[in-house]
């Protein structure tokens, strides 16, 4: 019999994290190469959250808490969501786990039956349809181009809902495109989730912070407060507060749902970490004054990413509203030859002979769902930026 279970055969390892190691493995082989594919902030979680964590291991917090979170962090949470999203939850109604992707995964284990759908817009972040599958459920996928700027319309997400139709997952700004739905567009799928009372909606708000060009964040209870009783909303402190380490993520829902979630968790991993949750709490109360300069920085490196890409022959890069990637199309660099001699016939050949011949590590589109494109996370220095553009431009260039 086989060791590994039929279920695990259909979910494929993080290629985000496979593009990551690949470019770490030709570092330590003495390359120069630099690496655009890993989703994480360069910059260093802020001082005053150190030393909060210090002081909690000084004060003897390092046992056991709460399986879903201390009481401390749950009240700064909902202060959070009344804050910063107009949001009411009560702190029996907010679960913390190890991350974000705990949190969702936990979501997804605790819900569905075989046979049960989830409907994801790609592009998509890697993880959904794998967490999915995982948990026994069928992805369903709704493709979202260039052409609609990557995001789904009211019609596609009416058209994929069926009667075993469970959640859909909604992630807005977006990983890997940038994209982010206004208020307006969300109202469009909100008004499509009230003529359909058996879906709940998964909101992934990590990137709501990394905001641009006036662009303003909305989540879909904010918008469509009758939604509340069916969505649940997560998020965490990985992007925005520079704390990917860390590993604290959250979410408010329904208390079902949540008590649901605390179960899979207490027979899985327990709390996550003490001292981070301690951590955690002074990221979400203590000084806020560090977002606003990062979210300027991210926003110049954007600006500088998408105007060079432009400039590479065959590569169309929209101008996303947020997070910190870009998803550029490539059609136009499909089924010629690169300097180095290898054919581009899809957005993998193009990814491996750019990291072959010109050492730079980019994510193909394929493993989030839309091809042919790249992702591009720009979270590392302008000036590495600047270099690694510069490559993909010559290559593109030398595609004959
Ligand atoms: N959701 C999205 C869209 C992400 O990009 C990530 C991280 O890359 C996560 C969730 C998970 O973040 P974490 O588990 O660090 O909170």
């Amino acid at each position: 019999m086989a060791v590994l279970s039929a279920t695990l055969g259909r979910v494929k390892p993080s290629p985000t994290i496979a593009m990551t190691t690949r470019a770490q493995e030709l570092r330590a082989e003495g390359r120069d190469v630099i690496s655009l594919s890993a989703g994480e902030p360069d910059f260093d979680t802020p001082e005053n959250i150190k030393e909060a964590a210090i002081a909690a291991i000084r004060a003897g917090r390092t046992k056991y808490t709460a399986v879903d979170g201390i009481p401390e962090l749950k009240k700064a949470i909902a202060a959070k969501f009344a804050r910063e999203n107009g949001l009411d939850y009560s702190p029996a109604e907010i679960t913390v786990g190890t991350g974000g992707k705990q949190v969702l995964y936990n979501a997804l284990m605790a819900t569905l039956d075989p046979g049960d759908e989830v409907v994801i817009p790609a592009p998509y972040w890697v993880s959904y349809p794998d967490m999915v599958l995982l948990a026994g459920g069928t992805p369903v996928v709704v493709e979202a181009g260039l052409d609609q700027a990557f995001k789904m319309t009211p019609e596609q997400l009416d058209a994929a809902i069926t009667p075993r139709t469970k959640w859909l997952i909604f992630n807005s700004p977006s990983n890997p495109t940038g994209a982010g739905y206004s208020a307006a567009e969300l109202k469009g799928l909100t008004d499509v989730l009230m003529r359909h009372p058996h879906v709940w909606v998964l909101t992934d708000d990590m990137y709501e912070h990394l905001a641009f060009d006036g662009f303003t964040f909305a989540t879909p209870v904010q918008v469509e407060p009758r939604l509340k009783d069916r969505t649940l909303t997560v998020n965490g402190v990985s992007k925005a507060y520079a704390m990917t380490g860390w590993r604290i993520g959250y979410a408010g829902g329904p208390e079902e749902l949540i008590r649901g979630m605390r179960k899979v968790q207490s027979q899985s991993t327990s709390n996550p970490s003490s001292i981070s949750q301690w951590a955690a709490v002074e990221a979400l109360t203590g000084p806020q004054d560090f977002l606003e300069p990062n979210r300027r920085l991210f926003q110049s490196r954007r600006d500088l990413v998408v105007s060079m890409l432009n400039q590479a022959p065959g590569v169309s890069c929209p101008v996303p509203e947020g997070a910190f990637y870009v998803f550029p199309d490539i059609s136009g660099c499909l089924g010629k030859t690169s300097a180095g001699g290898r054919r581009i016939d899809s957005d993998t050949d193009f990814a491996e002979a750019l990291l072959d011949e010109e050492n730079v590590a980019v994510v193909m589109g394929t493993a989030f769902g839309l091809s042919p494109n790249f992702r591009i996370s720009y979270a590392t220095s302008e000036a590495e930026l600047e270099e690694a553009c510069g490559r993909i431009q010559r290559f593109c260039a030398g595609l004959r």
